[in-house]
């Protein structure tokens, strides 16, 4: 996997890309990471990214030519006009980041790692000139429904969740298998239909994990983890993934 980022902040990607999964992942060729400073696409003197926005209004908006010809030079090809764009390579996702945009998720996350390339465009200021989400943009992806200052923190979200899932990535192959997000299989695969109707179109979230000490300041483990049943151990951490979502979160659960 390729992932381009084009940004007027180039320094900002040093430390998150330096440690743990996706440091190795980039040790082992698994990933590579190519960070593209906006600026570099600016023709004039000033290097001006951005412009007052058409009917007025507070703030900045980020100007579409830098922002075409950093992903056409990223392509090695033009992306065409109005009078008709030109073919998109596939397995490569140009992703804008954007509070209006949809919903970044897990199952997204899988969608993403099974491409080839992505390309992010972090805004910045008030947003980004339109037609970059409609003409430039594959996707244009928010990470919640909140306003941050800027896309680079919602990109390097997107690259470590989708890193972590692109095979090989984690030590341990079957630790993304059991997460959070994951769909509610019938349990045991056994059951019978019937008994696991509530949870048909569920998600569920990973089960409470612990480690030693077996008691800490009065706390203690729950038994059955520590008794060594395989079986039991399996029943209860499937109770207790269902309980926390339905605590934490309810919507998660019977979405038909
Ligand atoms: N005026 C915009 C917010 C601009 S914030 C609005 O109200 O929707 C500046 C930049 O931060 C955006 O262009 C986007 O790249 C990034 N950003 C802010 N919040 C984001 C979110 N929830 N998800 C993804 N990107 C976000």
């Amino acid at each position: 996997m390729r992932f381009d980022l084009i940004t007027i902040f180039p320094e900002f990607f040093a430390g998150p890309l330096d440690h743990g999964i996706l440091r190795r992942a980039r040790e082992t060729g698994l990933v590579e990471v190519s960070v593209q400073d906006l600026r570099v696409f600016t023709k004039d003197r000033h290097r001006t990214v951005d412009d007052r926005p058409f009917g007025g209004g507070e703030g900045m908006v980020l100007k579409p030519e830098p922002l075409f010809e950093a992903v056409e030079s990223l392509l090695g090809r033009n992306v065409g006009d109005a009078t008709g764009p030109t073919a998109h390579e596939p397995k490569t996702a140009i992703v804008l980041m954007s509070a209006a945009g949809k919903l970044f998720d897990q199952e997204t996350a899988r969608r993403y790692a099974l491409l080839e390339r992505m390309i992010f465009i972090s805004g910045r200021y008030e947003g980004v000139d339109e037609r970059v989400a409609e003409h430039l943009a594959t996707e244009e992806i928010s990470i919640g429904n909140f306003v941050l200052s800027g896309g680079e923190l919602p990109a390097m979200l997107v690259i470590d969740a989708v890193t972590r899932l692109i095979p090989g990535a984690l030590g341990n192959e079957a630790s993304s298998q059991n997460e959070s997000f994951r769909e509610a299989r019938p349990f045991p695969p056994t059951a019978a239909p019937s008994d696991e109707s509530g949870f048909r179109n569920s998600m569920l979230l990973d089960f409470p994990h612990y480690t030693r000490p077996a008691e800490y300041r009065g706390w203690s483990v729950p038994d059955v983890l520590i008794g060594g049943n395989h079986a039991e151990v399996a029943k209860w951490r499937r109770a207790a993934a269902i309980e926390k979502t339905r605590r934490n979160r309810p919507d998660l659960l019977g979405r038909e």
